[in-house]
């Protein structure tokens, strides 16, 4: 799954390449979204924005509509000039939105609908710019509160809900978790009030530091003690833990451990030796 730094680049790269220009074409096999561009066409008006908000995608027409989606799994935006070869084939097309200079081309993506400012706000299932690390709304106070309201579960899911955190996704979870040398298995009722604050900054930090302009595709939480800027191979170097299962803990060399967590089984990785599990937390393994 895209993470929510992901989310934010491909945002950035389609607002330059859609921004301000006038829409030449929108098509779709949607029959919503077709229905909205036969009611209220789209071409001759121009893109606004677009905007990463977690993991939902809105790009915002001048004629008041704007159009959310979502990637899930498999979803992905691509950016092509005109006429040139797509590298995905042309039956997982979902949206296309054209201009003179750009298309800008939607596949695989499935959950895209329309929306109004006002049926925007209403939707529970996007988060409000507050909640979103990437944004400059994003407020740090709320979020603890937030995490702190779910005492039941573990801080290794409660990372993951987006409308706690948006744009924290798997990869940064594990490596929030272990920076702040928390066991992700951990119940939040068992973590200190500023415990849960170090988790957020983190959260903000991390994922922000991998929206910087010189970021490469991978996420990097680790740099060793060479700071490099170059791309590396293996993605798996540049992090803490994440993708490292039975490799020597970056700062202890206990093995590090994985298994799957939560009702969506989505994998963790901690260190066992930096990362103890608390009292008033139980592994049900
Ligand atoms: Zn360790």
């Amino acid at each position: 799954m895209p993470e929510g730094d992901t989310i934010f680049r491909t945002a950035r790269a389609l607002t330059r390449a859609l921004a301000g220009r006038p829409i030449t074409g929108f098509r779709s096999n949607y029959p919503l979204l077709t229905r909205f561009n036969d009611d209220t066409p789209l071409a001759g008006q121009t893109v606004d924005r677009v905007e990463a908000r977690g993991k939902w995608m809105l790009t915002w027409f001048s004629g008041g509509g704007i159009l959310a989606t979502h990637l899930l799994m498999s979803g992905s935006w691509h950016i092509y000039r005109p006429g040139e070869a797509w590298q995905v084939p042309a039956r997982h097309m979902r949206i296309v939105i054209e201009n003179s200079d750009y298309l800008a081309v939607g596949f695989h993506v499935p959950v895209a609908q329309m929306h109004t400012a006002q049926s925007l706000c209403r939707d529970r299932r996007i988060p409000q710019p507050h909640s979103d690390v990437l944004r400059s709304e994003f407020d740090s106070a709320s979020a603890v509160d937030r995490v702190l309201a779910c005492a039941r579960e573990e801080i290794g899911d409660v990372l993951l809900h987006q409308h706690v955190l948006a744009g924290v996704g798997n990869v940064f979870k594990s490596e929030i978790c272990f920076v702040n040398a928390v066991n992700p298995f951990a119940l939040v009722a068992s973590l200190r009030r500023d415990e849960i604050e170090s988790l957020v900054q983190s959260a903000q930090q991390l994922v922000r530091a991998n929206v910087l302009e010189d970021s490469g595709e991978n996420i990097v939480t680790y740099r060793g003690q060479h700071r490099r800027t170059t791309h590396r191979s293996d993605p798996g170097e540049s992090l803490w833990v994440y993708g490292r299962r039975s490799q020597p803990c970056r700062r202890c060399a206990e093995p590090i451990e994985s298994r799957m967590q939560g009702p969506d089984a989505r994998i963790t990785f901690w260190c066992p030796q930096c990362q103890p599990l608390p009292c008033g937390s139980f592994v049900d393994v």
